[in-house]
């Protein structure tokens, strides 16, 4: 007999080696019905596993992000059959999922097309339906190698095995993959999928090898969230930065500057009165700001390491006779700056901040809009301090940080914490003051957080911000992270209670991280409707008709006066094509005026998005748009 304890404390009593399915249909009937996979003593495991001694055993459904992996990841599977049954031929390479869904690198010389989906899904269908049990068998690497001789992908993946007991799943009769699992009971809960793309994509991503064909699906628990999921993507292109930062003259790109963005003076708007906001914050939690070189000499970046971990990302020139380096990132020149100058404990916590334009060399294929650029604007910042202030300055850094995602509109947020990995520099004693006094700064938020284990960098550990948009698209902006190497490689001192020199500790901090992706993001959001604060045109004069153009140049001097962005349109059109043109352009706000108007001194005000139109004095509209732009709320409605 065994003792199995559920999550909820309750405890049951079985026979030695019921399955973690059978327990499922003795808890719930429900619940057996829709679980994928079991964790058992933590460990995720088929629900045909055996239970054969006490453990703590929770039955996990696709609700659970685990579970949903492992339906997806059995999805891959079903997927590969049809294909095979399709294509023969065909020979599997390796089916991981990715977010959202998976993919399996297959080889094939006839190249699937999109017109090729159908048929597949339809094949997948069948497999589905049949509800066929993913069956488990192991043996050992010796007989799975004899097994799989001349399949040249699978004996690699053999090979790559880590474990000397390989398994392999079927789906009832015939197909079969070599796997580690674990996998859904059977091929009838896969849930809902949809064959997404196929690009070409290289074996081990090696581009001496043989090209592959990458086949992507998404799966999800339901029909309903498969379409939510579909219409979403849908939603994502509909809101494409690039599409929009074109429609909406704000920026450009041009192949004289690959991955080099052009800003535009309607982006150049959004662009200052984010910097404006930006620099009121920081003085408010007491940065100071410089402007370093974008050029330095080479010997600098040896010094700083970057020579020898980022090379491959810089780009380089000579002049004078002397190799320069244009700069990836700002560390070494705030360093320089620090350096000028004797300093003391009691001018620190000293938070030095720089809109610091940097540029990394990225390859051609992953540049994406103002996503992924090879020259952009990182808000970044250095604090030096004692170890004693570490934590209130993290603390101080996670108010800022949630202060600014939440002025633009970004609510759901989450953290996560990067520790000591493997290769690393510094002492453990420092790693823990530093790991304790980050985890405590997180802490004393009350702020919940994942931890990375080893995944800090070789230099510090580091807390990562990330935000979701309305499009539930996760983004990482923001980073805090302890840095033990650069103080000591420039030799930065500081003259401590004890009249000693010491080295401080360095805190390297970005809050939107680069400024060209995160206005990138902004114009996602918001799908470009921007915020009236943001808006490059915040409010456009409509007259009616000529009859009342001199009147809407009254209400413009009066806007402009109480510094609104706007303009009238006094073209010849009708107003409807008017107002039409100003809806094009996605502006916030547009004031009607006719005669009633010009008599009454008043405006017809359309505000995006909001019904009823109302009509008001001027100085009542200005004063209300004053008033959000200066609190820069999102909502418009007056
Ligand atoms: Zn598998
Ligand atoms: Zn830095």
């Amino acid at each position: 007999m065994a003792n199995v304890t559920l999550p909820d404390g309750r405890i049951f009593r079985v026979s030695s080696g019921t399955t973690a399915e059978q327990i499922a249909e003795q808890m719930d009937a429900a619940l057996a019905k829709a679980a994928v996979a079991a964790r058992v003593n933590g460990k995720v495991v088929d629900l045909s596993t055996p239970i054969t001694n006490d453990a703590n055993v929770q039955i996990i459904t696709a609700k659970d992000d685990q579970g949903l992996e492992i339906m997806r990841h059995s999805c891959a599977h079903v997927m590969a059959e049809a294909i095979c049954s399709v294509w023969p031929t065909t020979k599997l390479v390796y089916g991981p999922t990715v977010e959202d869904g998976f993919y399996y690198d297959i080889d094939l010389d006839e190249p699937i097309r999109p017109d090729d989906f159908g048929r597949i899904e339809q094949k997948m269908q069948e497999i589905v339906s049949a509800d066929k049990a993913f069956i488990r068998r192991e043996m050992s690497k010796a007989e799975a190698l004899a097994k799989l001789a001349g399949d040249r992908y699978k004996v690699d993946n053999i090979n790559r095995a880590d474990s000397d007991t390989i398994s392999f799943y079927s789906h009832g009769d015939g197909f079969e993959d070599l796997c580690r699992g674990p996998h859904v009971p059977s091929t009838g809960r896969v849930g809902s999928f949809k064959i997404m793309s196929v690009a070409g994509a290289y074996w081990h991503g090696d581009p001496t090898q043989k090209m592959l064909q990458r086949v992507y699906g998404t799966a999800w628990a339901t029909k309903q969230q498969l379409d939510d999921y579909l219409q979403r993507l849908d939603e994502a292109k509909k809101r494409d930065h690039r599409v929009l930062g074109k429609q909406l003259d704000l920026f450009s790109f041009n192949e004289a500057g690959p991955g080099f963005a052009f800003i535009h003076p309607k982006g150049m708007i959004v662009w200052n009165e984010i910097v404006n906001y930006w620099r009121g914050v920081h003085d408010k939690y007491g940065y100071q700001e410089i402007k370093t070189p974008l050029i330095l000499n080479e010997q600098l970046w040896h010094r700083s390491g970057h020579w020898d971990n980022y090379k491959e990302n810089m780009y380089f020139t000579t002049f004078d006779d002397a190799s320069y380096a244009i700069k990836p990132m700002n560390c070494p020149g705030g360093c320089l700056v620090y350096r000028t100058r004797q300093h003391s404990y009691r001018e620190f916590p000293m938070r030095v901040a720089e809109l610091g334009l940097v540029h990394r060399h990225e390859a051609s294929g992953v540049i994406h809009g103002l996503f992924r650029v090879r020259q952009f604007t990182q808000d970044d910042a250095h604090i030096f301090c004692t170890p004693q202030q570490i934590e209130s300055e993290v603390i101080g850094v996670i108010e800022l940080t949630f202060e600014i995602y939440r002025t633009f509109g970004f609510e759901d947020f989450h953290v996560e914490l990067s520790t000591k990995p493997e290769k690393h520099i510094g002492s453990d004693e420092a790693w823990d003051i530093a790991t304790r006094a980050l985890k405590g700064a997180l802490e004393h938020k009350a702020i919940p957080y994942k931890i990375n284990e080893g995944e800090g960098a070789f230099y510090g550990p580091k807390i990562d911000f990330h935000i979701k948009d309305c499009l539930k698209r996760s983004w990482q902006l923001g980073t805090i992270q302890l840095d033990f190497s650069m103080p000591e490689r420039f030799g930065l001192v500081y003259t401590d209670a004890d009249n000693t020199e010491k080295t401080p500790v360095m805190i390297h901090r970005a809050v939107l991280g680069s400024f060209e992706r995160f206005i990138g993001i902004l114009i996602e959001h918001y799908a470009g409707h921007l915020p009236l604060w943001l808006s490059p045109e915040q409010a456009r004069i409509l007259p009616i008709s000529e009859k009342t153009n001199d009147y809407a140049g009254i209400v413009q001097t009066k806007l402009k006066e109480a510094g609104l962005r706007c303009s009238c349109d006094l073209s010849d059109g009708k107003i409807g094509a008017k107002i039409a043109r100003a809806y094009g352009e996605k502006l916030p706000c547009m004031l009607v005026v006719g005669p009633k108007e010009a008599e009454s001194n008043t405006v017809n005000v359309r505000l995006r998005g909001i019904e009823p139109n109302k009509t008001m004095p001027i100085e009542e509209f200005l004063e209300t748009a004053k008033r959000k732009i200066a609190n820069k709320e999102a909502d418009l409605a007056l």
